[in-house]
């Protein structure tokens, strides 16, 4: 690292490029950052009693702080593995809105605006003035989107409700549909329709929305996906940990819904290296068509970065352009599992793990460089974490 001679601009830097990739920041477009925290402490359980029995019991233990503990260890965990922008669902979104900050992260968070009022469950607007408020912040790394669980937790006024304050403020939605079989057939039981055409009744999908999963999906569905300037965030790891299904991408590409690529929570995958998600991604699409040129490397990878970057509300980020947001990651290919490299693109998805990822960089800033972390202690975040994390644990 060193200034270019004869160069004015003090900035201006020289990075050695030999045996390295330059490439975007990776976009995650859908997680809770601090399930970190219940990493491997819940496994080999189907959706509803992983949840029910596992998860929520111990998430009803959580305080603002363990939240941000939980949050700067899912941001250590994906600055390492070459993610610089994440659309994070969970509680306490101002710790994580903080901690994301700090670190120079982009994120997305999720606002959880519903409360009881005096005639039932309403949109707390004060919530929301709050959140956008947070959104101003000159550094812009900061995007909210209103928080929508799914179709099965809420009573049906609070859909209502949500769906009026995302028109009525253009706040995106951030929404887990189709993720299991049983979720569709409750719907089917309980409104008489599927889960993406009972939104849409409701009115959601007019304004930017996230929707994770996409398991189950029929046609109407996608449509009324491809229609609206919805994300799908597929998260092929955690669909297939928990047993929910292999989502149809193909079908998704063809109906012409505009895909990125999540993690999904770190207690359901088992971790936060998207790298991973990108070659599963491709592989699975392969396999569940049975055609070798389904989701290539290329395409895959756009997923990750335009297609993301985009879906999340920075849309001058994901591609290495003039103009456009500095947020890159450099890649080291002379290892031995890089070698011979081959077509570059291929290799970062088929081959490349987060471990590969040398030093990232978002809006101008370095998070790592040469492998250290340079806005976050990693040693006292995994300490931290680990204290926090036995706090968990249900009596
Ligand atoms: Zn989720």
């Amino acid at each position: 690292m060193a200034a270019i001679p004869g160069d004015e601009a003090a900035c201006a830097e020289r990075y050695d490029g030999r045996d390295r990739l330059l490439l975007p920041a990776l976009a995650n477009s859908h997680s809770h950052l601090a399930m970190t925290l219940l990493r491997n402490q819940a496994d080999d359980l189907p959706l509803q009693r992983w949840l029910f029995e596992s998860i929520f019991p111990r998430e009803a233990l959580l305080t603002p702080d363990i939240v941000a503990s939980g949050s700067r260890l899912a941001l250590a965990e994906m600055i390492k593995s070459g993610t610089g922008a994440v659309a994070d669902m969970y509680y306490h979104h101002e710790e994580t809105a903080a901690a994301a900050l700090a670190a120079g992260f982009r994120l997305n968070f999720a606002v959880d605006a519903k409360r009881d009022g005096p005639r039932g469950q309403t949109v707390d607007d004060a919530v929301l003035a709050a959140a956008a408020a947070l959104t101003r912040h000159p550094s812009g790394l900061l995007r909210a989107s209103l928080l929508v669980h799914s179709i099965y937790l809420y009573q049906p006024d609070v859909y209502a409700a949500l769906a009026d304050a995302a028109v009525r403020t253009g706040f995106p939605v951030h929404v887990h549909i189709g993720e299991t079989n049983r979720e569709v057939a409750d719907c089917l039981d309980r409104y008489g329709v599927r889960p993406t055409v009972r939104l849409a009744q409701w009115g959601f999908f007019a304004t930017p929305t996230v929707v994770a999963h996409g398991v189950h999906l029929d046609a109407a569905e996608r449509s009324i996906l491809a229609a609206g300037p919805v994300l799908l965030a597929h998260c092929p790891a955690s669909n297939l940990k928990l047993g929910s299904g292999i989502a149809d991408l193909s079908a998704l590409e063809q109906a012409g819904v505009t895909c990125g690529i999540g993690t999904d929570g770190a207690a359901s995958n088992n971790n936060l290296d998207l790298y991973r998600d990108l070659r599963l991604a491709s592989y699975l699409a392969k396999g569940r068509s049975g055609d070798a040129a389904a989701l290539p490397a290329g395409r895959t990878l756009r997923m990750a970065t335009a297609n993301g970057m985009r879906g999340l509300g920075f849309a001058d980020s994901g591609r290495i352009e003039a103009t456009w947001q500095a947020d890159l990651q450099i890649v080291r290919t002379d290892s031995p599992g890089l070698t011979p490299l081959g077509d570059p693109v291929a290799a970062l998805v088929y081959s490349a793990a987060g471990s590969d990822v040398e030093s990232l960089m978002i809006a101008g800033r370095w998070l790592m460089r040469r492998r250290e972390l340079l806005t976050l202690d990693e040693e006292k975040i995994r300490h931290d974490a680990n204290q926090a994390a036995r706090k968990l644990t249900p009596a």
